[in-house]
């Protein structure tokens, strides 16, 4: 079935093609769960065909069995296997990639994000939201330190970057063809889906929802992945950390400007003078610090140009199942078997 854009509108042509991309990493405990319930919700829309495209990656246990399994039994399910674990961003570009939607819906496999939230993203969609992205209202299952620190997170990185990411927002959301597509236009390797798509503007509205609990498994998330994730986040995004350096540099003058005004108006008025090396080894110390601050912000944006202009392959698939040769848009056209 081959769809015409959506009016502008907003209207949408009769069954319009969703897409959900679902990345997998060691998921075996929910991932029949998640089909199960992903399945039952998208099948009660009215007017709407759809097809689950399940990104493995590079899952250890049994996950990748099971989705093909899921496969053989139903020709809406796609999997992509990546050959590694990539992780969760490179992930989803790769299942976005597949997805042939005109929109395209991102979940988490452990059903922390309710599929039973999709209905009303769509709804959105069909008035004429370019994105609909779910809005946390409640967190169940998750530390205070793990709130805490994602909170912490959305201010910092709103107040260093040049764009607003909600709030309370994760990687669940409902995207228009357009913003998709925008998206995969942008090449970075540092991918930070939720700024990314706040980047790309559009209309986009929140979708208040209920986070809960894991359902089975553990995060994969802990605190060091999720540092270097708000660190990707800030460097990608924003230039203020290199600004950094000249501040720190002015506040470095402007303390040796008056240390050296005290020392000579004390040596000059009352014919004292300041003595001792630990005033010395102090400012050495302050400046040394400062300039290692500033190389280690320098470094950080060096390697990022560095793994960029390598110009590597963002993610390499091992196994496709459920899409046609050609992939992407082309398949919609396609029996979805291979
Ligand atoms: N995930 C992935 N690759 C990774 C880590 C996670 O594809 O390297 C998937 C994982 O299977 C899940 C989603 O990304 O569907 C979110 O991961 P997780 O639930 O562990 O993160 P949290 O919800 O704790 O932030
Ligand atoms: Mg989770």
């Amino acid at each position: 079935m081959i769809l015409n854009d959506p009016p502008p509108s907003g209207g949408v042509a009769p069954r319009a093609l969703l897409s959900v991309v679902v990345p997998c990493f060691d998921e075996e405990a929910v991932i029949g769960e998640t089909h199960r319930r992903l399945a039952a919700t998208l099948e009660a829309v009215p007017g709407l065909d759809f097809e689950l495209v399940y990104v493995d990656d590079g899952s250890r246990d049994a996950t990748l069995n099971l989705l093909r399994e899921l496969q053989r039994a139903d020709a809406r399910v796609r999997v992509l296997a990546l050959s590694r674990n990539f992780g969760h961003e490179i992930a989803v570009t790769a299942g976005l990639k597949c997805a042939a939607g005109d929109a395209v819906v991102l979940i988490d496999a452990d059903l922390q994000d309710p599929p039973e939230v999709i209905p009303e993203m769509l709804e959105r969609w069909r008035r004429g939201a370019d994105v609909a992205y779910g809005l946390r209202t409640e967190r169940d299952g998750e530390t205070r330190f793990k709130r805490w620190t994602a909170s912490a997170f959305y201010r910092v990185i709103n107040r260093l970057a040049d764009i607003s990411i909600p709030l309370d927002t994760g990687g669940f959301r409902l995207m228009d063809r357009k913003v998709v597509d925008a998206f995969l236009a942008m090449p970075e390797r540092d991918r930070f889906a939720r700024a990314m798509v706040a980047w790309t503007g559009f209309r986009q509205e929140p979708v208040p929802y209920r986070r809960a609990a894991r359902t089975a498994g553990e995060t994969k998330y802990p605190f060091g992945k999720m540092l270097r994730l708000a660190i990707d986040g800030i460097v990608s995004f924003s230039l203020a950390p290199l600004r950094l350096a000249t501040w720190l540099g002015f506040l470095a003058s402007g303390l040796a400007l008056a240390g050296i005004a005290y020392v000579l108006v004390l040596r000059l008025l009352t014919a004292a003078w300041v003595s001792g090396w630990a005033s010395l080894l102090v400012a050495v110390l302050f400046l040394g610090g400062v300039q290692l601050i500033c190389l280690g912000i320098l470094g950080a944006y060096l390697g990022r140009i560095y793994g960029e202009v390598k110009r590597r392959p963002l993610y390499l698939v091992k196994e496709r199942l459920g899409f046609s040769l050609t992939g992407g848009r082309a398949m919609r056209e396609e029996p979805a078997d291979e």
